[in-house]
Parts: C-alpha cells; structure tokens; sequence
C-alpha cells in the first residue's frame, strides 16, 4: 500500500483546468520533485494533497483510505501524518510567538506530552535541524531567513509526519543555507521520511529526489525516475528546463522558450505547440503519458 496516492487529480477555475490528469504514488521514504515554471499548477497540486482545496476530479488517498473530499473533523485525527513547509520562512510563522512556542503548538493543539515532555521535545527536534537553542527565546522577525526555514521545517517535523511537503523551501536561501537544508532532508528521507519537494531548482531536486513530475500548464509532461530523465533529456521542455540552469562551466545565454500563449494557442493540442522547437502538425493533438514524457517528438539517444 502507497503512502499516498494522487489519482486522476484535477482542478478548474473561472472554467478552466488549473491541474488536470495528474497521477501518482507516493512511497514511505520516497522523494519526489514537482518541477515547473511559474502558473504550472505545482503549488495547485500541493493545496490539493494538503486538503487545502478539493478536487474536481479524481482523488487523493492517505495510507489506502479516503483524503480528498473528506470533511475537515473526519481528516484532523491524521493531519500528524502530513505536514507543510512552505517558500516564505518568516512569514509563514506566527510573528508574537517565540521558537519555544512555535515548535511546542503541534504537541499542544495535538494533546501530546506534558508541559516537560514538550519541552525536551522542542529542544531535542532544534538539536537536528541545527537551530541554536538560544534564538528559541527569540521571536521570527529576529531571525535569518536561514534560521527561520530551519524552524518552519523542525515545526512541521514535531509531529513526526509520514511525508513533508515543501514548497520552494530553497529559494529564500542564499547557496550555502541552501546546501544546508538539502542535507537535513537527506538526513530525514534517509530516516524513512517520505518528501513532496516543489521547486524550480532542478540541481537540487536531481540531489534529492528520486521521482520527478514536471507540469506545464497544469497538466504533466514528464514523470518517472528524476536519473533517467535527467540522463536522458528526452521531453524537450525538460531538456528547455535543464538547459537554462545556470552553469559556470558551460558559455553563453541558455536558450529561451519565449512567452507562454499555450491555453489560447493550442486548443485540443499540445500545451506547448507554441513554444516547442520540435512542435509540428501532429502537436495539434494532445499526446498520451507514454513510458516518461507525453510527447510526439521526443530527443532521442
Ligand atoms: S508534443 Fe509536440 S509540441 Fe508538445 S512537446 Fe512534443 S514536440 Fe513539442
């Protein structure tokens, strides 16, 4: 039995798909990365397994039972087993609280331990993510936002969840705070923590995650094994993706794929008919999910 399923999942707005077709499975202590451009849907996709919005098709499954679609009281007895980290450290911890009480709410709201047992708790989980035990007197705005996305993920660790789900986590972080982070979530993947890592950052999600789904346009592009994939540049917006991640090592521009026109361009067709080098009459139908990539014309060897 998966940890999570994620089935068929859509979600429409003002009558459009925002996410459409997306399906997977989630493994104890698996990682997976959800790669996309801006408006791709991933954030959509991250509401939707938090039960921060419902479906309007198909469905998510927690352990084999029911998640989506479920009334809030009938959820909260296993909201423990997923938590959320999400792109903005300090603004997603209540300002007036101090780290002690930040880390200590779970248990509270949870009725888990005594006053003690919280305590030790809270001082034991800033021991591992590195948080100085010191700065829990103080209070987020006297942070870095370094030190604060350690908090906001030893927050969401207090409850010992299955899978933790982490929105661009990276992207408030200079490289150095960065390269920390991407270790202490090793250290729990490697622990049996199963991760949800959105981000535009596909170095990091090729160190950490075993899976990748990409979506363009709310719907999936690629999905499979992120190695493969990466080895392997066979969808030609992966290979666009990868192609514009800075490299010191590689000269010049990397190349653009221009505006995205793709919702009123390419009805019935491929979403990225407009934007595609490779894009040719056949295009103007949507292609099936085949082993990886759902493309007509994929790169090859
Ligand atoms: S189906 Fe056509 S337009 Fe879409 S990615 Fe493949 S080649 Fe490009």
């Amino acid at each position: 039995m998966s940890l999570l399923s994620i089935r068929n999942l859509g979600l429409r707005r003002d009558g459009l798909w925002t996410l459409r077709g997306v399906s997977f499975e989630v493994e104890p202590g698996q990682a997976w990365g959800i790669v996309g451009e801006s408006g791709a849907g991933k954030s959509t996709l991250m509401n939707l397994v938090l039960g921060l919005l419902e479906p309007d098709e198909g469905e998510v499954r927690l352990e084999g039972e029911a998640w989506s679609g479920l009334p809030e009281k009938s959820r909260r007895p296993r909201r423990p087993l997923l938590q959320a980290v999400f792109q903005d450290p300090i603004a997603s911890l209540p300002p007036h609280m101090t780290g002690w009480e930040i880390l200590e709410e779970p248990l509270v709201i949870h009725r888990r331990g005594g006053a003690k047992a919280r305590r030790e708790a809270a001082a034991r989980m800033a021991e591992r993510v590195k948080f100085p035990v010191p700065s829990l007197d103080q209070v987020p705005g006297r942070w870095s936002g370094g030190l604060a996305q350690r908090l906001a993920v030893a927050r969401a660790l207090m409850l010992d969840p299955k899978l933790l789900l982490l929105d661009e986590p990276l992207s408030a972080l200079d490289p150095t705070l960065a390269g920390h982070l991407l270790e202490l979530l090793l250290e729990f993947k490697a622990d049996g923590t199963a991760l949800i890592f959105v981000s535009h950052d596909l170095l990091a999600v090729r160190r950490l995650c075993d899976k990748l789904l990409v979506l363009y346009g709310g719907e999936p592009m690629c999905l499979g094994g992120t190695e493969p994939m990466l080895a392997d540049l066979r969808h030609p917006y992966l290979r666009g993706l990868w192609e514009a991640v800075p490299d010191l090592s590689r000269p010049g521009a990397p190349r653009r794929w221009g505006v995205d026109r793709s919702r009123k361009l390419a009805p019935g067709g491929c979403l990225l008919m407009d934007r595609c080098p490779k894009a040719s009459e056949a295009c103007g139908v949507a292609p099936e999910m085949g082993l990886r990539e759902r493309c007509h014309h994929p790169f090859k060897g």
